[in-house]
């Protein structure tokens, strides 16, 4: 076979569709060959392809970039394991994923992830990155002459059941931000203060007062990190993310410093988007989160800052625990939720009623969920936008379907879900990874585990 229209035979064709693209959204189509985005098909365009999805009409965005997942693997396996938890992200319309280090063992090797990607393969739907822990132990590894290949970092400030590889030490801190700064990595935190907890457990311990989760970790926690982190940045100039802000003050201080033009960016999850304080006493521990959620003033500020364009990103934390390890008494119940797949229909719900236009809606979601997630971690110009030469990673949406999520839905391994019995507006309908689905909610059928360790880094461990 060598004639011209053989040659350049389309393999896959997502048709009929409301593209979202960095250009705007236009009527039209995206075709996919070799797994990647190979034309753009205009309105009424459908081409001669293997396999063609019609949109009809619905929402064609790029593939759903979640830069925060807890994964569990290897080691925390009986909470969540590879192969539900990328079934629940396909189910979400997620496509790629970021996983944080706190596993057991935790990945504390700056260059370990072509190590650790190989425990994943075979068992993925969707495309997978690690972000690499730092510690007080592991610092000097970010002098490495190719740490800049591991783009990110991730750094707790303060520990909880599941995260036990903390920097406490303020002068460590400070040697991770200037080595960070020159390696050209970027730190991602989780922005709480040991040091104000530890001060306030010692108080709670000689009261003996039985507490809820927020008033365990209150809201100080988080503004003393942020503070500390502004002015780590502003020191080095070190690119850095934090994660998951609960808080309006922690708000105010991070747009603020953004608009001083220091490098400093911000996620927020679904969760805090969607509870409030109130839903934690209803609901009980399996609310409960490090940072906690807080009040309905700190979620409003949270959206304002969605809307304004104040923040960079949004992360799923799926962070599963098992239905018997959320039921334990008092405090010994650890923080986390499942997440990845509940995500992009519960942010898409909250926006729905805040921001009535749906294409703004949308051209919102691919920024916040796709493109700089993407961007942020190294995976500009191969994810999240629809455009010629990226991967064919694209998510079929429906923004009108209202439904219900139900305890059936729940596809990730801990069996349970914080949003079941909530109304949801909008539905992911077929998701596509490189060119294959993943996921078709007419059907409920899963496509094959076949995603890629995404090494992106600019350069590469040297061959031993
Ligand atoms: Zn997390």
């Amino acid at each position: 076979m060598s004639d011209a229209s053989s040659y350049d035979r389309i393999e896959f064709a997502v048709v009929n569709g409301r593209l979202v693209t960095p250009r705007g959204i236009v009527h039209g189509g995206v075709a996919i060959t070799g797994g990647r985005i190979t034309r753009m098909l205009d309105a009424g365009d459908v081409p001669d392809a293997t396999r063609v999805v019609d949109a009809a009409e619905c929402y064609v965005l790029p593939g759903i970039v979640d830069s925060h997942v807890h994964f569990r693997t290897p080691g925390l396996t009986h909470k969540e394991d590879w192969e539900h938890a990328s079934r629940a992200a396909a189910a979400g319309g997620v496509t790629t994923v970021i996983d944080m280090p706190n596993t057991d063992p935790p990945l504390m090797d700056v260059l370990g992830g072509r190590e650790r990607a190989a425990l994943v393969a075979g068992r993925s739907l969707v495309d997978f990155r690690f972000h690499p822990g730092i510690d007080e132990h592991n610092a000097d590894a970010l002098t490495h002459p190719f740490a800049r290949s591991a783009v990110s970092v991730k750094v707790f400030m303060a520990g909880h059941h599941t995260a036990h590889n903390v920097i406490r030490d303020h002068g460590i801190l400070d040697h991770v931000f200037e080595l960070a700064a020159r390696a050209g990595v970027r730190v991602v935190l989780h922005a709480e203060d040991d040091g104000v907890f530890a001060l306030l457990d010692r108080r709670r311990r000689l009261t003996g007062t039985r507490v809820a989760y927020e008033q365990l970790r209150p809201r100080s926690g988080g503004i003393v990190a942020v503070a500390r982190i502004i002015e780590l940045v502003r020191r080095h100039g070190t690119a850095a993310h934090v994660l998951h802000v609960s808080g309006g003050e922690e708000v105010d201080m991070l747009v603020a410093a953004a608009a001083d033009s220091l490098p400093l960016t911000f996620e927020v999850t679904p969760h805090h988007l969607s509870f409030t304080s109130a839903d934690v006493e209803r609901v009980g521990p399996r609310l409960w989160l490090s940072p906690a959620i807080r009040g309905a003033g700190d979620r409003e500020r949270l959206w304002q800052a969605v809307l304004a364009g104040g923040v960079a990103t949004i992360g799923s934390d799926h962070a599963p625990h098992t239905r018997a390890e959320k039921s334990r008494s008092g405090l010994e119940a650890p923080p986390g939720l499942p997440g990845v797949q509940e995500m992009l229909p519960a942010v898409h719900t909250g926006l729905a009623r805040r921001l009535p236009d749906a294409d703004e809606r949308m051209t919102l979601i691919a920024s916040l969920l796709a493109s700089t997630p993407a961007d942020l971690f190294g995976l500009r110009g191969r994810k999240g936008r629809l455009e010629v030469g990226h991967d064919g990673d694209v998510l079929v949406f429906d923004s009108e379907a209202e439904w219900t999520f139900e305890e059936s839905d729940v596809q990730s391994f801990c069996g349970w879900s914080a949003y079941v019995g909530q109304r949801m507006i909008g539905k992911p309908l077929v998701t596509i990874r490189r060119g294959g689905i993943v996921w078709d909610a007419s059907t409920r059928q899963f496509g094959s585990p076949e995603g890629s360790y995404l090494d992106v880094g600019p350069l590469r461990e040297p061959h031993e």
